[in-house]
């Protein structure tokens, strides 16, 4: 079965069971300063999982797109990649455990309406109780019923603790986390079929250790509150959240051992093997330069901060791969025509923005190359002192431009030590990293939804966005947005410095919008509809059927300003304060910045 058959097969399924199929939202969040990629299906659906309405219902399914940094060192190995995509089906307090398992179960088992995967050679894991909470026991006797009913015999279902079977898994500052919390159960596939009797739980143990099955599918089912570190209640709209590797259902279902090996990453890997003989090599310049494409039909470009630094350290990270240490132009060409081929159908936006991909990698590649030259020769003074002591590290990474892997590399050739755990201190101080643990990015949507000062900027962007529309005009667009509670930051697509003049004129136009005490309202409409209202959205195939739709005004033909938003927002305009435009630079070619406060 082919990859598209796969997705297809999976939206099908679910739409057949009453759920709306959602679009991938953007690898970058929106509105969310704290997380910088969304690592997870359920990252940008946060906000409905705590309870807010979402326009397109109560069962939702999605395929969304995924980067996780904290993977990275992990490539190169049968089942990791940085981007890949996440299937998941959504329960927003609707059905719950007995379903959720049931469907799982069936997609991947049915050969009419699923993967016809054989069910004897899945295993799963259920929580086992704890001096809170008992052993998940619902859960264990769907999956006994289940398989009874399939005829699958054998041991099979086994019981771990909050590490594995627990959400958010416990981790050092889930101690004092507050949000909706519950059991999980996993899935695991047998890569080997050698398995298909049931294993004991050591033998499942030692399998998974060796990577002989894969975890591909996780049902979490969100059924406590949780403050301050305590259980304090049952949920009362319990909530399913179910996440499945694409990538490594695509290599179960293709009957591969590893994801490389799928039609997902074929195309790619037929060239990037002749740009290395070492396997590992051709694995992680296929899965950085899939990221790196990804992330520039997103947005992002490399720059030493935050997303564009992640971009650059997989670029460069890709090239140092090389034999060469280089991608020529033709090389670059036809590995993104490669990665076109594998995704056009489901993103077209990758296809679009094809030349905008090839130059941002092709820069990045002159860019390397010259930093590269100098920094090989700073290296070769550094190894007289027999040891890479960490700030050496440190300039070498930082001044010229050196992936850590690199410098690790080199000395190891050179039989010389670096300083790695001082690098690293080093490198904590300077990098601000991408938080990829679950109850940081939960907690985020917590505190963004609750900041007041957080939620006022998002409402002074809307108004900021419209009248940057009425005094530099209609080519003026959002290419990006940032806020904190300390400030808002805007990129839009506007091409020269804007004069002391506009910047006073477009003040002036927020602030008055401030002071007439407008309403702000929102309104859950179809996508279509909304666009009618001419109302402001990025690109619109990137939205669902439904749309929410904010405005701000007494009604929407006369509403100032007209936006695609989740929220949330200020109920009126008065509540803002005095509107400031700090600074206004340039953000990258074509796109300038402002940064303004409310005081
Ligand atoms: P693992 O322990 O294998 O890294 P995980 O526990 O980090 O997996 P989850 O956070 O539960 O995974 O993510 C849900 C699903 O997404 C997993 O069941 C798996 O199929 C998939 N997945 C997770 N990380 C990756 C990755 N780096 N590349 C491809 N698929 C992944
Ligand atoms: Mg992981």
């Amino acid at each position: 079965m082919k990859s598209q058959d796969i997705r297809n097969r999976f939206l099908e399924f679910f739409k057949t069971a009453h759920h709306t199929v959602l679009p991938s939202a953007s690898l970058v969040p929106q509105n969310d300063p704290t997380v910088l990629f969304n690592t997870a299906g359920m990252q940008p659906l946060v906000p409905y999982l705590l309870g807010r309405a979402h326009p397109s219902g109560k069962r939702l399914v999605n395929i969304q797109k995924c980067l996780r940094t904290g993977d990275i060192d992990d490539i190169g190995d049968n089942t990791h990649a940085t981007f890949f995509e996440m299937m998941g089906n959504w329960s927003l307090g609707d059905y719950f455990k007995k379903e959720a398992i049931e469907w799982s179960f069936e997609f991947l088992t049915s050969k009419e309406r699923g993967l016809g995967l054989d069910p004897q050679r899945l295993y799963v894991t259920i929580f086992k109780g704890d001096e809170i909470v008992s052993c998940d026991e619902e859960t264990a006797s769907i999956w006994r019923n289940i398989f009874s009913k399939h005829n699958v015999t054998g041991e099979r279902i086994y019981f771990l603790g909050k590490e594995a079977n627990w959400w958010p898994a416990v981790k050092k500052d889930s101690d004092t986390w507050s949000g909706p919390t519950g059991p999980c159960t996993e899935m695991f596939y047998d890569l080997t079929g050698r398995h298909t009797a049931g294993m004991t739980f050591n033998e499942y143990k030692e399998a998974d250790a060796q990577q002989q099955i894969v975890e591909i599918w996780n049902d979490v089912f969100m059924e406590y509150v949780k403050e301050n570190g305590t259980i304090v209640s049952t949920l009362e709209n319990k909530n399913v959240d179910t996440g499945s590797g694409f990538e490594r259902i695509v290599a179960v279902v293709q009957g591969k051992d590893n994801i490389f090996d799928t039609d997902l990453f074929v195309p790619i890997m037929n060239i990037t093997k002749t740009l290395s003989s070492v396997v590992k090599s051709q694995r992680i310049i296929a899965d950085h330069m899939r990221a790196s494409a990804f992330l520039i039909v997103d947005g992002v470009v490399p720059s030493n901060t935050d997303r564009g630094y992640v971009l650059r350290r997989l670029l460069r990270r890709a090239i140092f791969n090389t034999e060469k240490k280089y991608f020529s132009e033709l090389e670059i060409s036809s590995i993104v025509d490669a990665i076109i081929s594998v995704y056009e159908d489901v993103y077209k936006e990758i296809k679009d923005k094809r030349q905008q991909i090839v130059d941002e990698i092709k820069k990045e590649v002159e860019k390397f190359n010259i930093t590269l030259v100098q920094g090989l020769r700073e290296f070769e003074k550094i190894k007289k002192g027999g040891i890479i002591s960490s700030q050496d590290a440190f300039k070498l990474f930082s001044s010229y431009g050196f992936p850590i892997e690199l410098i690790v590399e080199l000395a190891l050739i050179e039989k010389i030590n670096v300083d790695l755990a001082g690098f690293n201190q080093e490198l904590k101080k300077h990098q601000d990293l991408s938080r990829t643990s679950t109850e940081q990015k939960f907690k985020s949507g917590i505190v963004d939804a609750d900041d007041e000062t957080v939620v006022k900027y998002h409402t002074a962007t809307h108004l900021l966005h419209q009248a940057l529309h009425d005094v530099l005009g209609a080519h003026v667009e959002q290419r990006g947005s940032n806020i904190t509670s300390e400030r808002l930051r805007f990129d839009f697509s506007h091409t020269q410095k804007m004069t002391e003049e506009e910047k006073k004129r477009v003040e002036d136009i927020v602030n008055e919008k401030i002071q007439a005490g407008l309403l702000v309202q929102s309104k859950n409409m179809l996508k279509d509809e909304a666009i009618n209202t001419g109302a402001r959205h990025l690109f619109s195939d990137t939205y669902g059927e439904q749309v929410s739709l904010y405005f701000i005004g007494e009604t929407i033909d006369t509403a100032y300003s007209k936006e695609f938003c989740g929220g949330p927002h200020v109920e009126n305009t008065k509540n803002l304060g005095h509107f400031k435009i700090q600074k206004e630079e340039a953000a990258s070619a074509g796109v300038r910045r402002i940064k303004a406060i409310l005081k």
